[in-house]
């Protein structure tokens, strides 16, 4: 279901004149192959993984080089239309949707890997290469990219690099942008540079690389990247501990992170077992556990890495403090072998959640680490009293949590707008954010005025004029809709 924010009222074609000069004006660079005009074919671009719906785009580039790209930006700037960069469109705050119609430019054909340097630790890479392309690719040669959000098998690493993606492994090795060196970016009207660097270190000038990871699109696109890479770790271990009430999960977790216990991943999972909820367990645990864990609100799926003695040694201390928070220790044991498996079932949650309901929309709000347990507990109150049905999980060792509200009743809606309003003004009370790793996009711009100031806002917008001085790369994105 779309949100009222979105442009679903609007006509689903964008006013034929734009449409038509943007079209004439790509035809003088491209064709058929590349050109996508027919409603068919730009249909499914008017979606990402959020609720949004943008308008039909006049047409799709399907960029193969670097070259294409710039020539579809200059045919923007030539046409007087929107572009709006898309990688594999699993964004899910409707980053990627062509809010205002235009040209959606593709860019999953610039998937080469140019250069994987084992000396150096890098690798220079096309934006369009898919995440578990790249990782694959990296691991045969020896090294190890941490980044791992967890829709890994579709996502882009131009894309991962436009979120500041995260993911459960942030946690220990820090989202997207700590693994990004330099970039090189195409800026509307044509000019490229790069920014960055290919040393271990260097400060030269503004970080104009930090500023455009996490840019959403808006201020550049990608043409080129460059990643550090690491040493793979030596093992993993994963365990699974089930805790009856959330709020203990919550303590152990705040326990983990104030003892220095070091995971790698420390996600929790809301497993209580009412209404949709009760569906996900056996397929989460399999039929031992899965008697188990029945009855209990949270669950805990940890991973320490490093040598085997380490690992061994901080899944004792993890497991300790898990204990001495009531969880049932001997579940913990026999689950290394699940490893795979549960990791899966982890990367489908967000999937097995939306089956179990007509409608769902997924915030991804982060708090400090100490008021998880503050938050989950506003949030059941806050969901009995709007009679609203909300599941939370995720990335706890980061205070990252998805809130998911589900509904099947249309005339439910306001209600869950209220619900999520309520979240955000509670998150940013608690001192959060309101977005962990999803960025804001379409879904949370009219919320940013809740986290930032006016001054900070308009800051960013005058950064966003001197990339993009007509503003035709990525319009109605991240600002607040009708504020300048
Ligand atoms: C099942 C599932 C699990 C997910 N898990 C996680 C998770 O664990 N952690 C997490 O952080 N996110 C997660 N996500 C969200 C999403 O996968 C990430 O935001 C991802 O980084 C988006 O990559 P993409 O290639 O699909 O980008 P798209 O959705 O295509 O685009 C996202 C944004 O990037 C911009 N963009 C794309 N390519 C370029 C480029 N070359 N140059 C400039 N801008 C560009 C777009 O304009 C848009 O604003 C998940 C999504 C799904 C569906």
């Amino acid at each position: 279901m779309a949100m009222a924010m979105t442009p679903r009222s609007q006509p689903a074609l964008a006013a034929d004149s734009s449409a038509s000069r943007a079209q004439r004006a790509l035809a003088r660079y491209f064709g058929p192959s590349r050109l996508k005009v027919d409603p068919r074919d730009c249909e499914s671009y008017r979606r990402d993984a959020s609720e949004v719906e943008g308008l039909l785009p006049a047409a799709v580039v399907l960029a193969e080089s670097v070259g294409d790209a710039e020539l579809a930006l200059r045919a923007a700037a030539e046409a007087g239309v929107p572009l709006v960069p898309r990688g594999g469109g699993t964004g899910k705050t409707g980053g990627a949707v062509p809010l205002l119609g235009g040209i959606v430019l593709d860019l999953r054909g610039l998937s080469r890997i140019k250069e994987i340097d084992r000396r150096e630790q890098l690798a220079v890479v096309q934006p369009g290469v898919v995440l578990s392309d790249f990782r694959a690719a990296v691991h045969v040669e020896g090294l190890f990219y941490a980044p791992d959000p967890s829709s890994r098998v579709a996502c882009t690493l131009g894309g991962n690099v436009a979120t500041n993606a995260g993911g459960p492994r942030a946690l220990k090795y820090g989202v997207t942008g700590r693994h990004v060196l330099g970039l090189e970016a195409l800026l509307p009207g044509g000019r490229r540079i790069f920014a960055g660097r290919r040393t271990a270190k260097g400060v030269t000038g503004y970080d104009l690389t930090s500023l455009l990871v996490g840019s959403e699109g808006t201020l550049a696109v990608f043409g080129e990247l460059t990643l550090r890479l690491l040493p793979p770790p030596e093992s993993t271990l994963t365990l699974l501990v089930p805790f009856q009430r959330m709020a203990q999960a919550a303590e152990a977790v705040g326990d983990i992170i104030e003892q220095g216990l070091g995971p790698s991943c420390l996600e929790l999972l809301d497993a209580r077992a009412s209404g949709g909820r009760a569906a996900l367990l056996p397929a989460l645990v399999g039929p031992e556990l899965g008697a188990a864990v029945q009855g209990t609100e949270a669950l805990l799926l940890i991973e320490v890495d490093g040598s085997e003695a380490a690992c061994e040694a901080s899944a004792g201390r993890i497991r300790s403090a898990c204990r001495a928070r009531g969880a049932q220790d001997d579940r913990v044991a026999s689950l290394a072998e699940q490893r795979e498996r549960l990791w899966d079932v982890r990367a489908n949650m967000s999937a097995s959640l939306r089956r179990t309901a007509k409608y769902k929309l997924s915030e991804d709000i982060a708090v400090p680490r100490r008021q998880l347990g503050s938050l989950l507990d506003q949030l059941e109150r806050l969901s009995q009293r709007l009679a609203v049905r909300s599941v939370a999980y995720g990335h706890a060792g980061d205070g990252n949590l998805h809130v998911n509200f589900l509904w099947d009743d249309e005339a439910e809606a306001p209600r869950v707008q209220a619900a999520i309003r309520e979240l955000f003004q509670l998150t940013v009370s608690l001192g959060g954010t309101l977005s962990g790793e999803h960025g804001i996009g379409v879904l949370k711009a009219p919320y940013l005025p809740l986290e930032q100031s006016a001054d900070l806002i308009e800051l960013q917008r005058s950064l966003k004029q001197s990339f993009d001085p007509t503003g035709l790369l990525n319009p109605g994105k991240i600002f607040p809709p009708g504020s300048g």
